[in-house]
């Protein structure tokens, strides 16, 4: 009767397949309803006791059925925002662009969304449209034709990958599907929905997908998917910057950045989103560097530590900060002036070719101008420097650049003893400067001035 009521409304009757799904039984695929997390199974049960179908689909399933733990759990319906909102007391209605409700429990949040149908014309008008921020706007106007809603056949169709156009229904534990996602799943296959060609220019983005997917998973990408990519990397200059870069942060802070951008460079799609690794892989000594601080991220990714993207834009912007500061210098520039405008010069310039927002500006110059510091082991300089709050990411910053062959492996070392050593063996570590060295001869040599502009204070020990 309800669902009667939906197709008359929207006037989308749910047309039967020609073929139907594929429905894959619990015997056959694995997941359980206990694998599904409680708010998820929560939203689907109230769902369906309205009325309504609701089925756990996208990644979660995928995941699961790869033996994975899910990063979130998303809910598709045929109930419209509007019905799902009057069964939760506990949601909201958002997005601008394509509603979707946020139904709570507790502090967790599920993603519910209506079924929708594939508006292909309508994706890449809208991409087009969205060229830079001040048109977003625009996009606004679009909400009503970009909500289109459908039948869960036609969800699944305009879903980017087989394996993430899965459909888990929690009561009866069967999957749902219409692409052969089970069966790609199971040959480690990441293949697109329909023709290859047409789904990438919709949106340049799923190539960017199909890279951090296959390297996530550990698939390799199906040669028909594959074939037009080299050919329509270029399109990727067409897409929001906030939007690449947003992707870009998922792919490097995924937990397997280092096979991420491996698989980049095979599809040649790293050219117009990270420029600077062009400039990394010219040279040996940063490639290695580049695998160290890509291999740590996803080290702590995985051992469920947090990572920056303030952190890895450091990483992979250091080499070219560096050369700017010697350009500087070797130009007359005092060392402080000419770090401080080279980490001008570099932000401004890659955020040209890579915008990034401007609020990881300040910690990303904080990790750069303490590694200068780290050089300052006597006096009073080397408390100070275990004072400051970026101590910690500024210290990690430096045991990749020992790991990466950038700084001296001993300078480390010192850096993780010091802070835990009793006051007399940190007397003892402390460096005694060389007898007849005057200060403005030691100036003349090291990393001399304190990059954050404190006085520069030489203590005499002994
Ligand atoms: P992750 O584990 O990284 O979150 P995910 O598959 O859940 O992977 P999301 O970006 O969260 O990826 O998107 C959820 C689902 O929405 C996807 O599984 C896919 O079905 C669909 N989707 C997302 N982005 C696109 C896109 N650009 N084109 C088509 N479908 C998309
Ligand atoms: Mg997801």
């Amino acid at each position: 009767m309800i669902r009667r009521l939906i197709k008359k409304v929207f006037g989308k009757p749910a047309r039967p397949a020609a073929s139907g799904p594929r429905i894959i039984p619990l015997g056959s695929h694995g997941i359980r309803r206990e694998h599904i997390n409680p708010c998820a199974l929560k939203t689907t049960r109230a769902l369906s006791e309205a009325g309504y179908s609701a089925f756990v689909v996208g990644g979660a399933v995928r995941d699961l059925l790869l033996g994975l733990e899910p990063k979130d759990f998303d809910v598709a319906t045929n109930a419209t925002p509007e019905q799902v909102r009057q069964v939760f007391r506990r949601s909201r209605l958002i997005g601008r662009r394509f509603q979707i409700v946020h139904v709570y429990c507790g502090s967790e949040t599920i993603e519910v969304t209506t079924y929708r149908a594939a508006a292909p014309e309508k994706e890449a008008e809208r991409e087009a449209e969205e060229d830079d921020d001040t048109r977003v706007a625009a996009a606004d106007g679009m909400l009503l034709r970009d909500n289109v809603f459908g039948s869960q056949e036609e969800d699944a169709e305009r879903r980017d990958f087989t394996v993430n156009a899965l459909y888990y229904d929690p009561d009866k534990e069967e999957v749902w599907e219409w692409h052969g996602g089970v069966e790609d799943a199971k040959k480690k296959v990441l293949r697109i929905i329909g023709d290859p060609n047409q789904r990438f220019r919709e949106d340049p983005v799923r190539m960017l997908r199909a890279a951090r997917f296959a390297a996530k998973l550990d698939f390799h990408i199906d040669p028909a998917t594959r074939a037009p990519i080299a050919e329509l990397a270029s399109m990727l200059e067409r897409i929001p910057s906030a939007r690449l870069f947003d992707e870009m942060m998922k792919l490097l802070l995924s937990g397997h950045a280092e096979r991420g951008v491996r698989q980049l460079r095979a599809e040649g799609l790293h050219h117009g989103i990270l420029p600077m690794l062009d400039t990394i892989l010219d040279h040996p000594e940063r490639q290695k560097f580049l695998h160290v601080a890509l291999h740590d991220t996803d080290e702590r990714v995985r051992h469920g530590h947090s990572a920056s993207p303030a952190f890895m834009l450091a990483s992979l912007l250091w080499f070219d900060m560096q050369a700017a500061w010697a350009r500087n210098r070797s130009r007359g520039q005092s060392d402080q002036p000419a770090l401080y405008d080279a980490m001008d010069d570099v932000l401004e310039r890659q955020r040209d070719l890579l915008a990034f927002p401007r609020r990881f500006d300040g910690t990303i110059k904080e990790i750069w101008s303490l590694q200068p510091r780290f050089e300052q082991r006597s006096g009073a300089r080397p408390f100070r420097l275990l004072s400051h709050p970026r101590f910690r990411a500024g210290y990690d910053f430096l045991l990749i650049r020992a790991k990466g062959g950038d700084a001296a492996q001993e300078l480390a070392d010192w850096w993780t003893r010091f802070p835990d050593a009793s006051d007399s063996e940190r007397e003892a570590m402390l460096i005694k400067p060389q007898p007849g060295e005057s200060k403005s001869k030691r100036r003349k040599r090291g990393p001399r001035k304190t990059a954050d502009g404190e006085a520069a204070i030489e203590v005499k020990l002994g």
